[in-house]
C-alpha cells in the first residue's frame, strides 16, 4: 500500500482503540500526525501531566492495532505528558527517582560525537572515527542520531531500511567492517521537521535498543548538531564513555561548540576533548599549507576549558570526494596523510581509554 493509504489505515484502527475517559484514540486531540515511511510509522499521543500510566494500555493497544497494517513497518507509539504546572510538582520524598541509565546489551562503550553547528564535518569525523577504532581491532558500530541531516547512509554508501527480523529486531547495515543503523533511512527528506521531540526521542530508543549490534566494543552515535531533544535523551537513557566535540577553528562555531561541551558537561558526559576540523588547507596542486580559517582556534579553546585536544584534520578535497563516493577515507586510503590524522586521534582517545580496546 501506498504511505497515504497506510496512514489512513492507522488512522481507522487507532478508532479502535479506547482510552481512559471515554472515546477512542483517532478522534482524540493529543494524537500527533502519523508519519508513514516505506521502512516506519511512528505517532506521539500526549497526555495530561500524571495520566502516562493510565494511557499504558491505550498506547500498547495503539501499537498492536498499527502492527496490523503496518505491512512489516516498524512501528514507534510514543506517549508523552507534557510538563507539570509549578503547583502539581510532588514533594521531593514522593518524587520517582531519575530515569536509570541502562546499558544497551551487546555494546560495551557508547561514544557520541557532536558539534554546535552543522556543516562542520562532525559525521564526516564520526564515520571516520568509527574506522579507525576498527582499524585498531575493536568491533565498531554506527548509529546516525542526525535526525536534521542524516549523512552516514551517504558516507557508508548504505542503501534501502535496515532489514527489520521477524522479532521486530533491526539487523544493521553493514560496511567497510561497521555495523551501521541511521535515522535517515527512516525518514523520507523532509520529514525531519514533523518528528517532534518525543517521536524522535523514541526512535532513538527503538534504534539504538532494538538492534542486533552482533557485540561491539564500541558504538559511535553521529548526534544532531546543537543541544536538542536527542542529546538530552540519549543522556538520559545510556552511561556514556564520552563525547568527542567536533569544531573549525572559526569563532563563531567554537562559541557554539562550547555551548555543547557544556550542556553535555552538566549532564555528566565525559568531553574526552575537541577535534579541529577543515583546521588547514592543503592545496592539492602544490601541497603547499594554508590556514584559511585561523588554524588553532579549537586547541585553544580546548586549553581555555581544560579540555583535551585531540587533534586536527586538514581541509583536503580527498576526504570530501570519499565522502561523497561512500568510501570514507579512513577505509579507501588507510595508508594516506588524512587516515593518519584520524588515526591519531583514535589512539590518543584509546591511550586515554584503554578499556574500550577488546
Ligand atoms: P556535519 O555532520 O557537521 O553537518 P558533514 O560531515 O556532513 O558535516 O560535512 C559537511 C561537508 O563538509 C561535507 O560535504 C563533507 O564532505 C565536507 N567535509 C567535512 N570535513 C571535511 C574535510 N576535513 N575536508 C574536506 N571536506 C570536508
Amino acid at each position: 500500500m501506498a504511505n497515504e493509504t497506510v496512514s489512513a489505515a492507522v488512522k481507522s484502527a487507532l478508532a479502535g482503540v479506547e482510552i481512559p475517559g471515554g472515546g477512542n484514540l483517532a478522534d482524540y486531540g493529543g494524537l500527533s500526525d502519523i508519519i508513514v515511511t516505506s521502512g516506519a510509522i511512528a505517532f506521539a499521543i500526549s497526555v495530561a501531566p500524571g495520566m502516562e500510566a493510565a494511557f499504558g494500555p491505550a498506547r500498547t493497544a495503539a501499537q498492536a492495532a498499527t502492527e496490523q497494517v503496518a505491512e512489516g513497518r516498524k512501528v514507534m507509539v510514543s506517549l508523552t505528558a507534557d510538563r507539570a504546572p509549578p503547583s502539581a510538582a510532588k514533594p521531593a520524598a514522593t518524587r520517582p527517582p531519575p530515569v536509570q541509565r541502562e546499558p544497551v546489551k551487546g555494546i560495551r562503550h557508547i561514544l557520541a560525537v557532536g558539534s554546535g553547528k552543522g556543516g562542520v564535518g562532525k559525521s564526516t569525523v564520526s564515520v571516520n572515527l568509527a574506522l579507525a577504532f576498527a582499524a585498531e581491532g575493536l568491533k565498531v558500530g554506527i548509529l546516525d542520531a542526525d535526525l536534521y541531516g542524516p549523512s552516514i547512509p551517504r558516507l557508508l554508501g548504505l542503501e534501502g531500511q535496515p532489514a527489520v527480523r521477524e522479532d521486530g529486531i533491526f539487523s544493521p547495515h553493514e560496511a567497510h567492517g561497521l555495523k551501521a543503523v541511521s535515522i535517515g533511512s527512516m525518514l523520507t527528506a523532509n520529514q525531519a521537521v514533523v518528528w517532534r521531540g518525543p517521536m524522535a526521542t523514541s526512535a532513538l530508543r527503538q534504534l539504538l535498543r532494538e538492534t542486533d549490534w552482533g557485540g561491539l566494543d564500541l558504538l559511535v552515535v553521529d548526534l544532531p548538531p546543537g543541544t536538542g531533544d536527542i542529546q538530552i535523551s540519549l543522556v538520559q537513557q545510556v552511561p556514556l564513555a564520552g563525547a568527542v566535540i567536533v569544531s573549525t577553528p572559526q569563532d563563531l562555531a567554537l562559541i557554539d561548540a562550547c555551548k555543547a561541551i557544556d550542556m553535555l558537561a552538566r549532564t555528566n558526559v565525559p568531553i574526552l576533548g575537541l577535534v579541529e576540523n577543515m583546521s588547514y588547507f592543503i592545496a592539492p596542486d602544490t601541497g603547499a599549507r594554508y590556514d584559511i580559517f585561523g588554524h588553532g582556534g579549537a586547541k585553544a579553546a580546548a586549553a581555555a576549558q581544560n579540555l583535551p585536544f585531540l587533534g586536527e584534520i586538514p581541509l583536503v578535497m580527498s576526504i570530501r570526494e570519499t565522502s561523497d563516493a561512500g568510501k570514507p577515507v579512513v577505509a579507501s586510503n588507510p595508508g594516506g596523510p588524512e587516515a593518519a590524522a584520524f588515526r591519531a586521534i583514535a589512539a590518543s582517545i584509546l591511550a586515554e581509554h584503554p578499556d574500550f580496546r577488546p
